[in-house]
């Protein structure tokens, strides 16, 4: 191996190394079997090599979609040999969030083993995390994995409960306020924390919370324009889960920032809860709802399920996505893990590691004291009551 090669991940210029996969220095022997087929994916779409560039997702990541018109003219992603196919996860939760059970560490290692490239850890907002200083432990953690895996670029991000709506992927570029203007960003705009839900046709503080979600947005831009960040990006995540992402909402918030808020998940996480174990009517992604009050009432029943794991809005012909893409806005899809903990069935161990109907969770920030474990609670290290985290409790995971 002659070296090392690196793209430019962010405004900053900030490099990072490749992938081994797609590291024109390291030998094709070198690879596992699935970094063998991607290399070749890359090379039979004549995109890997010299000017190793391609249009992805990460390119969007990296950039926050913001390559010159010139750029996506091109060949797809442009010519510029510093933008690199990358595949990731934005969705991911370690015990920093109060229902999922991994640590970091464990997180990455395992998505390293499944060939991601990059990765997001999106715990959910709470007053602890944002105020008890969870958030600020998290970053610790995250520098931790990313020590780990050199060649996995790794974000800390936020799973930002949308005022009148639901959850959103939100995560800057690393750098020294990556961590921080979550926490600044959760206190002000987060729907949960300020009991700002509320998002239904009849009720009285719809506008205003659909107003502050909007407003959440721009502050993101203006955050980013001021050089707080390089850069942030916001995902839609399972928008049809509740029926409650109605579509003036999704076109209003890629309207506060189209370089921002760049779309949403079109085959939501949670694939592997339609799995034999997991109860006959349960369903990939968790989409096990009806309409409620909160929902918009121009969705029909058909929705509030997916379709060979498909959200509803994607797997529709003619439907929400394509409406979005028709308006000429550039909005994408993604998949993601959503991965709180395995989907395995009580007792198996395929994963090696603990099963999500485990009583203890499978690895512990040990500074934090021992405290029992609700999953109402807003707890883990961002708990309300106190910055404390259930090591061993007998807490029931689902
Ligand atoms: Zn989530």
């Amino acid at each position: 191996m002659a070296g090392q090669r690196h793209w430019t991940g962010s405004d900053s210029g900030q490099r990072h190394p490749l992938p081994v996969w797609a590291d024109p220095d390291v030998e094709e022997e070198r690879l596992d079997t699935q970094g063998v087929a991607r290399r070749g994916l890359l090379r039979r779409a004549g995109l890997f090599g010299a000017g190793f560039a391609a249009a992805s997702i990460a390119g969007a990541v990296s950039s926050g979609g913001a390559q010159p018109a010139a750029a996506r003219q091109g060949k797809p992603g442009g010519d510029d040999p510093e933008l690199a196919y990358l595949v990731g996860d934005h969705h991911v939760h370690t015990v920093y969030s109060h229902d999922a059970k991994y640590t970091f560490s464990q997180q990455a290692m395992r998505a390293a083993q499944f060939g991601l490239d990059w990765m997001v850890f999106t715990e959910h907002s709470n007053f602890g995390h944002a105020n008890a200083g969870g958030a600020l432990a998290e970053h610790a953690e995250v520098l931790k994995a990313r020590a780990e895996n050199p060649r996995m670029l790794i974000f800390q991000g936020l799973e930002w409960y949308i005022p009148a709506a639901e959850h959103c992927t939100v995560f800057a570029a690393p750098g020294e306020n990556e961590a921080e203007i979550l926490r600044q960003f959760e206190l002000a705009y987060d729907g949960k924390l300020l009991k700002r839900t509320e998002g239904g046709p009849t009720h009285a503080g719809t506008a205003a919370n659909e107003a502050l979600a909007v407003e959440a947005i721009k502050w993101l831009a203006e955050r980013k324009r001021a050089g707080f960040v390089d850069d942030v990006l916001v995902l839609a995540n399972h928008p049809s889960r509740l029926g409650i992402d109605s579509p003036h909402e999704l076109r209003a918030w890629n309207d506060a920032d189209p370089e921002i808020m760049i779309g949403m998940e079109g085959a939501p996480g949670a694939q592997g809860a339609a799995l034999p174990g997991r109860g006959a009517s349960s369903i990939r992604g968790e989409y096990e709802n009806k309409p409620s009050g909160q929902s918009w009432p121009g969705y029909p029943g058909e929705a509030y399920v997916t379709y060979g794991g498909f959200d509803w809005m994607t797997a529709t012909v003619g439907g929400l996505w394509d409406a979005l893409l028709s308006e000429g806005r550039l909005f994408s899809i993604t998949s993601n893990s959503d991965n709180h903990g395995p989907s395995a069935t009580p007792g198996a161990t395929a994963t090696g590691l603990p099963d999500r109907a485990s009583t203890t969770p499978a690895g512990c920030p040990t500074r934090w004291t021992p405290a029992p474990l609700s999953r109402a609670a807003t707890s883990g290290p961002g708990s309300s009551a106190a910055p404390t985290w259930a090591c061993g409790s007998t807490a029931t995971w689902r």
